[in-house]
């Protein structure tokens, strides 16, 4: 009966698109007093050699936790934080954060690789970025070489020009960067070239269809031969299965990140995880 009255459709698309910027109004209210009232927790996800599966670092990912104890995805507020500009604060407390992290598991004398942290594009044209950084890094004393910085590849293709002379200057700090999600925006192989990034993510969407789409396999294959040739070192995102794994091995990739090997976790689970060896072999001494 609805479908034959286009006035209602209309009026029920205004309602949505009024509730959907009420929403949005609310959330940038909720973002806003986060940030004081210390809602943002880092987690950590495990990244590994696709060769034997050992621990080679962990993507450090976001977390807004509620009063209540509800847990908001990034999903859902980075895009919202990046329309207002807050991500520049945000993304301020988590590097800020796991700079803390990383020097706490040092002191503790875990070992646990480089550890990534996700940079918006949008932070890149706050033109305090790179002093910011840099403060960062002074006060906590961490080495850059132990921290890797992802920007998506869509980030980085708004401006090219301009996102290859930042990255150069992080770089020239001695941080390791990577192409975040990449193969789904359009990057020409020339842009590539000169972005001087050490790691490609290839974006999970391929590697969801490894095994059932021949499409997806050869744009896997692609990127890796293609990054090897250009110095790259290769990384697949959302690995759930042994079957995607032996794939990807097949296929040359370097690292693999995903469900098969871990969520992402709170820290205390990775304490958990690094304390292990060092007390299998306290016992075998
Ligand atoms: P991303 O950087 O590509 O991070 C990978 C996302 O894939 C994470 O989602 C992770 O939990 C999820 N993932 C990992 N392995 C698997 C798997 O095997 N299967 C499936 N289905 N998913 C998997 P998450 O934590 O929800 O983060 C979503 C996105 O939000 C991130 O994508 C990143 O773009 C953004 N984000 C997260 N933390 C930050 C941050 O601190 N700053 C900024 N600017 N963005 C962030
Ligand atoms: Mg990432
Ligand atoms: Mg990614
Ligand atoms: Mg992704």
């Amino acid at each position: 009966a609805a479908k034959a009255n286009p006035h209602r459709r209309t009026e029920f698309y205004r309602t949505e698109l009024c509730e959907q910027a009420e929403r949005q109004v609310a959330l940038t209210k909720l973002l806003r007093k986060a940030v004081s009232k210390h809602q943002f927790r880092a987690h950590y996800q495990s990244k590994h050699a696709v060769e034997d599966g050992r621990l080679t670092g962990y993507e450090a990912l976001i977390r807004w936790q509620l009063d209540d104890g509800v847990l908001v995805s990034p999903a859902q507020f980075i895009p919202v934080a990046e329309e207002t500009g807050l991500i520049v604060e945000i993304g301020r407390w988590m590097l800020a954060e796991v700079c803390r992290q990383i020097t706490e598991w040092r002191r503790l004398g875990y070992s646990f690789g480089r550890v990534s942290v996700n940079i918006s594009g949008r932070q890149l044209t706050d033109p305090e970025f790179v002093t910011t950084v840099a403060e960062i890094i002074g006060k906590t004393g961490v080495d850059p070489s132990d921290l890797e910085l992802e920007i998506t590849e869509s980030w980085l293709m708004v401006d090219p020009e301009r996102s290859t002379e930042i990255l150069r200057a992080l770089r020239g700090m001695g941080f390791k960067l990577s192409i975040d999600d990449f193969g789904i925006a359009y990057s020409s192989m020339n842009y590539l070239k000169h972005f001087p990034v050490d790691v490609i993510k290839v974006d999970r969407s391929f590697v969801r269809d490894i095994l059932t789409d021949r499409d997806s396999q050869a744009i896997v294959s692609a990127i890796i031969a293609m990054g090897h040739n250009l110095g790259r070192e290769i990384v697949a995102e959302g690995v759930e299965t042994r079957g995607q794994l032996d794939m990807l091995r097949s296929a040359g990739c370097d690292e693999a990140q995903g469900y098969l090997f871990s969520r992402p976790v709170p820290p205390e689970d990775v304490e958990r995880a690094r304390r292990m060896p060092l007390r299998q072999e306290a016992v075998a001494s």
